[in-house]
């Protein structure tokens, strides 16, 4: 399993997430995250690694958002479930297209 580009995700990841908390700190200091968790995934979601469509959003325990497609989430699931804190799984969508 390829670890090193997982980490460098995690580090991309939370560059980003600090740069969005700095701009949100004007604004209301309001908790979105619940909003993000329950939010489903669409066709814009894409995959960090390959940018195939994402059917899994990890949210690590820093709060940030990870998006993998079905093939990715399987490749880092270890990974993912030490340093998520829920993962949305929506790889069932995959069964049902035509996909084969
Ligand atoms: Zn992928």
């Amino acid at each position: 399993m390829d670890v090193g580009a997982f980490e460098y995700l995690l580090e991309c990841c939370s560059i980003k997430i600090l740069r969005r908390m700095g701009e949100e700190e004007r604004m209301e200091e309001m908790n979105d995250q619940v909003i993000l968790e329950q939010a489903p995934l669409n066709s814009v979601d894409r995959c960090d690694r390959c940018g195939a469509q994402a059917y899994v959003r990890a949210t690590l325990i820093s709060g940030a958002d990870l998006l993998f497609c079905s093939h990715h989430a399987k490749a880092y699931a270890e990974s993912l479930k030490a340093q998520a804190r829920h993962i949305h799984d929506e790889s069932d969508k995959l069964n049902e297209s035509s996909d084969s």
